[in-house]
């Protein structure tokens, strides 16, 4: 197998394009990309023939119009290309209509009340700028979906017009600044963490199959504190379960890259190569499921929820963000020249105003029942969003607020926005683990998102933002008599009022909560903390003013992410009290019983029998403290089912008095679980999950 052969073989891309469409055909849909226009019917006759014929000839018999669904995973209806030819055969047919628009019944996926179940379908789109692919003989169309009033019912739509957003409003700036670009566009590379376990012993646990999270389990002897495993050697079976899986992407065209052990033992990360937002959504998505599929024909369960276990580091998704131009620029990349300086420091300063303004919005892109449990759990960023910079450029910035000539020992020096700034390495700025949202030498990192969460929504909300800052700037500046001391101007101004969303220092230390507290820094914990500020007036009219999302469309996902939370709990909940009744408390019974049994047995022979007396002591204490929090979280899960429906109130009733419920349930079983014998134990624990050969 040769990479460069098999790389983009399942994808119908600019290579297989540019050979198989007649000439005239792929020049118009080139052009129709780049204009970012709609596909008209004749050419998309002519382009549907060809893909149809591409595909069939690898072995496709349907094609489905993929969409990602507000739920966050991807939707595909398969529809078969044949086609009755009259005399009882049948040819494969597909045509320009079926090509950029489809129909879909999609009544059962959430719309938080944006469409009526009896108004079932929506419309779906080709977007032309992601590639159509083969996967399972199913050729795939990228594709937004909407409903007939043309709302987003999908992650796509606002991503595309975020982007949209962020290119006139970055083309604005760079205008003024006299750059020859002529598109801006927004990339991602998202780093994608997992855990894989044994299948089989993941099939014997219900929390893991109903919720892909372990709701029980003592802590074992050893977890993650030699750090044994991060960059370790990866284990044999794994690393041939990664080599299928880069296979697997690349024939997708999926630019998957770096592969290494992460800090829990049994966890592990994949980094593609970055490249255009909505690829680069599509592209996770696809590891995503890949990761999924591929698991399972080595054996294994991939683990994408964000915390499914207790003790060891939860998954995250970095999502790695830049701006590009189509001159090959990298906007947040620091320059050689005077003007490429100010250029990146104008950026720059407007990511962190951005990031400042709207510190909520990015709270809230990353919420969800499951990310709760990383943020701010010394293992992931806290709740609260800052922005780290590194020693050296926050220094840099310092000396523009103070009206100081800037001195690296060892670097060159600079007049802010006239000279050259130092080249900031890497190396310098990547070190701080801890911080949500990271400067690293050329790209920022959003490290908050959890690892089963579409990067679509976080980068909608970076795109958006930052978008709006830039559009300040252009209007700043576009009135400006001397353009330079101006730039200098707006920076210095930026820095100044926004200073305090920049740290450095320990994000998990307890005195970083207080500090942020002084500094005014947002901090919402959980996610009925923060969603209902998606909805605040600010996020309103910041959304309307670049098209992104409607009132609507925002009331809407506020309801389908409480709706999702408050499922997720119950869910849950359920399964922890399933467990306890079939699993955990008749098997803590049987040991009772032979210890009691053996008890009066070694009575009867005259001795004493105090460890089996203690055993039975403590267990049925334990016991009987495991039946009263069950009792009280079988109430307090009724009260949760009875009022599944209200929203806001019922996730606050989740969060104050579910979850403690659960937790109180896990305590004494967890206690038990350490006690009882291996023999008894109706499930795998902790040490044979993580600590598998
Ligand atoms: P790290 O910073 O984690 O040591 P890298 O810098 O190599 O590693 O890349 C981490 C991720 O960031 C990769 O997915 C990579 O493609 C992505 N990345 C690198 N440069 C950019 C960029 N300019 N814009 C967006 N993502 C980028
Ligand atoms: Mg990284």
């Amino acid at each position: 197998m040769s990479v460069p052969e098999i790389f983009g073989c399942d994808v119908f891309n600019e290579a297989v394009m540019s050979e198989r469409l007649p000439a005239d055909v792929y020049a118009s849909l080139k052009k129709t990309i780049e204009e970012g226009k709609h596909l008209d019917l004749s050419l998309a006759n002519s382009v549907a023939a060809v893909m149809k014929d591409w595909a069939v000839e690898k072995g496709a018999t349907h094609y489905t119009h993929w969409f990602q669904p507000m739920t966050g995973i991807t939707a595909e209806k398969h529809d078969g290309f044949i086609s009755p030819s009259g005399d009882g055969h049948v040819i494969m047919e597909f045509s320009g209509k079926e090509l950029i628009k489809g129909e879909t019944d999609a009544s059962s996926f959430p719309s938080g009340g944006l469409r009526a179940t009896f108004e079932a379908r929506g419309y779906t789109a080709w977007d032309p700028t992601s590639f159509v692919f083969i996967k399972n003989n199913i050729m795939c169309i990228p594709t937004a979906f909407c409903s007939y009033n043309g709302e987003a019912l999908d992650k796509r739509t606002p991503l595309l017009r975020s982007m949209e957003a962020i290119n006139k409003s970055a083309m604005r700036v760079l205008k003024i600044l006299g750059s020859d670009a002529t598109h801006v566009t927004p990339n991602v590379g998202a780093e994608q963490e997992y855990f894989l376990i044994d299948r089989e012993m993941y099939s014997k646990r219900k929390d893991l199959i109903y919720t892909a999270r372990s709701l029980y389990g003592a802590k074992p002897p050893k977890t993650q504190e030699l750090d044994d495993h991060y960059f370790g050697t990866i284990k044999t079976r794994v690393s041939a379960y990664m080599d299928d899986l880069d296979e697997q992407l690349w024939k997708l065209g999926v630019l998957a890259k770096t592969k290494h052990n992460e800090v829990a033992p049994c966890q592990h990360e994949l980094a593609p190569i970055f490249t255009a937002a909505n690829v680069a959504t599509d592209h996770n998505q696809l590891t995503m499921e890949v990761m999924k599929r591929t698991a399972r024909r080595h054996g294994f369960k991939c683990l994408l929820t964000e915390k499914p276990f207790e003790y060891v580091n939860g998954s995250g998704k970095h999502v790695n963000w830049s701006l590009s131009t189509n001159t090959g620029e990298n906007l947040l990349k620091p320059g050689k020249t005077p003007l490429e300086n100010a250029q990146f420091l104008l950026f720059l300063s407007a990511v962190i105003k951005g990031v400042n303004k709207y510190q909520d919005l990015l709270r809230v892109s990353v919420a969800s029942a499951n990310n709760d449990h990383r943020l701010g759990a010394s293992e992931a960023p806290p709740a609260i969003i800052s922005i780290f910079l590194g020693d050296e450029l926050t220094a840099v910035l310092n000396s523009i607020v103070k009206d100081e000539e800037y001195h690296s020992a060892g670097k060159q020096n600079m007049e802010v926005g006239v000279d050259i700034l130092p080249n900031f390495a890497k190396d310098t700025t990547d070190r701080n683990r801890t911080s949500p949202f990271a400067f690293t030498g050329n790209k920022f990192e959003f490290r908050s998102p959890g690892s089963k969460l579409s990067v679509a929504g976080p980068t909608t909300f970076i795109n958006t933002i930052v978008a709006d800052v830039l559009d300040e700037f252009a209007d700043e500046l576009e009135g400006a008599k001397e353009l330079r001391p101006a730039i200098y101007k707006l920076i210095k101004k930026t820095i100044e009022e926004n200073g305090e969303i920049i740290f450095n220092g320990d994000g998990y230390s307890q005195g970083w909560v207080e500090e942020a507290k002084r500094r005014g820094l947002k901090n919402y914990p959980t996610t009925p903390d923060a969603l209902p500020h998606f909805g605040d007036k600010k996020n309103i009219e910041l959304f309307a003013r670049h098209n992104v999302y409607s009132e609507t469309e925002i009331r809407s996902r506020i309801e389908i992410l409480f709706e999702e939370y408050i499922k997720t709990i119950k869910i849950e909940a359920r399964t922890m009290l399933d467990m306890a009744n079939k699993d955990i408390f008749p098997a803590v019974s049987e040991c009772v019983r032979d210890y009691a049994k053996t008890a009066k047995l070694v009575s009867d022979c005259g001795m004493s029998a105090e460890f089996e007396m203690h055993m039975v002591k403590k267990l049925t204490e334990l016991t009987s403290k495991m039946h009263k929090a069950y009792e009280k979280l079988e109430k307090v899960t009724e009260h949760l089912e009875k009022h599944i429906n209200e929203g806001e109130a019922i996730a606050i009733y989740c969060k104050d008095t579910v979850i403690p419920a659960m937790k109180k349930l896990r305590a004494p079983a967890d206690e038990i679980e350490s006690l009882v014998g291996k023999k008894y134990w109706p499930y795998p624990t902790y040490g044979e999950l993580l600590f598998y050969v």
